[in-house]
């Protein structure tokens, strides 16, 4: 198994019993939060991470915790805090679980040195060798706690030495301190993603691989639901969008208060992407990701089904984020939506299960929404800095349904020859491509795919530049996509 497998599969989440009553929503902003880091020191091995990196790594230098939560805010939150000495002669830890894997509540209330009455968080660090035990572990807020000092409520975090150390803090943030802190923030959930594998969509837990909330491969900020939620974007940065036109979206990763960093779309019909799953969309989240500050630099590798590591190249764009508002009575959940939903070409099915990977929607492409006569194109990208966005209310109707909708048009733009993926083999009557005036361009029956259904080809190399519909029948169905021809 490869690093990342195992960091996958050895991090775990502390469910907290705490009541989900104080709700998640608009939870005030935060401000500087003061945190006790207390190492506890199992091993004396005498390779204990020094009290300066740990110190560089969560207050000081450039790549700091701090640093991070500040840029993430947009400055409306922030750590202070201290680095206590390690803690030696502990009993040992054994086994899995929280309770075996950190140290007990009974132990970390008692230490004459922690002022308890001043801090609202506590920071567990952990050099032990002991297996099975997960990267992180965090109270989704503050906990209830009697300690030496009187009784307080603090968040409680835990980290494991191999998770947090060796990291060059000049360089990069340890991104699983990052996670957990803003699960102590009051962050519940993960931020999941929706990918196609073998034809079906598929929730993948943990799964946006632009958030740090989610896989965070290859950005670190959260996304722009959880940072309204955090009250890190407010109404001010927030646009909701109902009428058909063209709207700016700035980088999400720049601090512009006032200027649009999320457009949000209450959909008219729920989209329900795969109706085996209990996740229905809402409403839907549109973020710029510039890759600017923080995520200018995030690791970009991405796992392969067969254990290899594939490199993306500046992955940014428009984001499209479902908000499931119904899982959960509380609060809305994130989902990124893959707008390629096929494996990448030149990478194929090793691309699987990761493809999220390409979830961003591009420049002069076009992302239709199911159940709703909604597309959203991107029009212009300025990049790094802002992207333009058309938001057509009126798109023509498509009568979608399930199998219909695991059609995929590609090259598109196209020159000579477009293909359309029907990786369920659904029976076609018709396909026909009409010019936006609604003139009928062309027209190709079942006699010339039927042989080839999975992959249907279709020659364009006579069609002029510009935008076309391509309205694919079957016996009781049909839907509708747009196509663009470029010679
Ligand atoms: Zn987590």
């Amino acid at each position: 198994m490869n690093k990342v497998t195992i960091f996958l599969l050895l991090t775990f989440f502390f469910y907290t019993l705490f009541s989900l009553s104080q709700g998640f929503v608009n939870n005030p902003v935060l401000g500087t939060q003061e945190v006790a880091v207390v190492p506890f020191d199992y091993l004396q091995d005498g390779n204990e991470q020094s009290l300066t990196d740990i110190d560089n790594g969560f207050f000081t230098s450039s790549f700091s915790i701090k640093s991070f939560i500040e840029e993430i805010s947009y400055g409306k939150a922030s750590l202070n805090g201290i680095v206590y000495p390690y803690r030696t002669n502990q009993p040992p830890l054994f086994g899995t679980g929280y309770t075996n894997c950190y140290p007990l509540d009974q132990d970390i209330v008692n230490q004459p040195d922690v002022d308890y009455s001043i801090i609202d968080g506590i920071v567990l660090l952990v050099h032990s060798n002991t297996t099975g035990c997960g990267a992180g572990v965090s109270s989704f807020e503050k906990l209830p706690f009697t300690t030496i000092d009187g009784d307080f409520n603090f968040r409680r975090s835990g980290f494991r030495t191999s998770f947090y150390f060796p990291h060059d803090f000049s360089k990069i943030t340890s991104s699983t301190v990052a996670h957990e802190i803003i699960h102590s923030f009051g962050v519940p959930y993960h931020s999941n993603a929706y990918i196609k594998s073998n034809g079906q969509w598929t929730l993948q837990g943990y799964g946006n691989l632009f958030d740090i909330m989610g896989l965070r491969s290859q950005a670190s900020h959260p996304c722009s639901l959880v940072k309204q939620q955090k009250g890190w974007l407010t109404d001010n940065e927030i646009e909701n969008v109902s009428t058909t036109g063209t709207y700016r979206i700035h980088a999400l990763e720049k601090t512009l208060p006032g200027q649009t960093q999320s457009i949000v779309i209450d959909l008219p019909n729920d989209l329900d992407i795969q109706p085996n799953d209990p996740t229905i969309f809402s409403k839907l989240y549109l973020e710029y990701r510039g890759l600017t500050g923080f995520d200018s630099r995030t690791n970009r590798n991405v796992p392969l089904s067969d254990g290899t590591m594939h490199t993306i190249q500046d992955p940014h764009g428009l984001l499209i984020i479902g908000a499931d508002c119904q899982t959960n009575n509380d609060y809305c959940v994130p989902v990124l939506v893959d707008t390629h939903p096929e494996p990448m070409g030149n990478i194929g099915t090793n691309y699987e299960p990761h493809e999220a990977s390409d979830a961003q929607l591009n420049l002069d492409e076009t992302y239709f929404v199911g159940n709703n006569s909604i597309s959203i194109e991107v029009v212009n990208v300025v990049e790094g800095d802002y992207i333009d966005v058309f938001i057509d209310f009126s798109t023509l109707s498509t009568n979608e349904n399930s199998e219909l909708g695991q059609l995929n048009i590609y090259p598109n733009p196209a020159s000579d020859k477009v293909t359309i993926a029907n990786p369920l083999n659904t029976s076609l009557e018709e396909i026909s491509i009409y010019d936006l005036s609604g003139k009928k361009i062309k027209t190709i029956t079942r006699e010339a795919f039927d042989s080839s259904l999975s992959q249907i080809s279709v020659d364009v190399s006579d069609m002029t530049n510009g935008t076309y519909l391509i309205q694919i029948n079957s016996k009781e169905h049909s839907t509708t996509k747009k196509l663009v021809i470029s010679q």
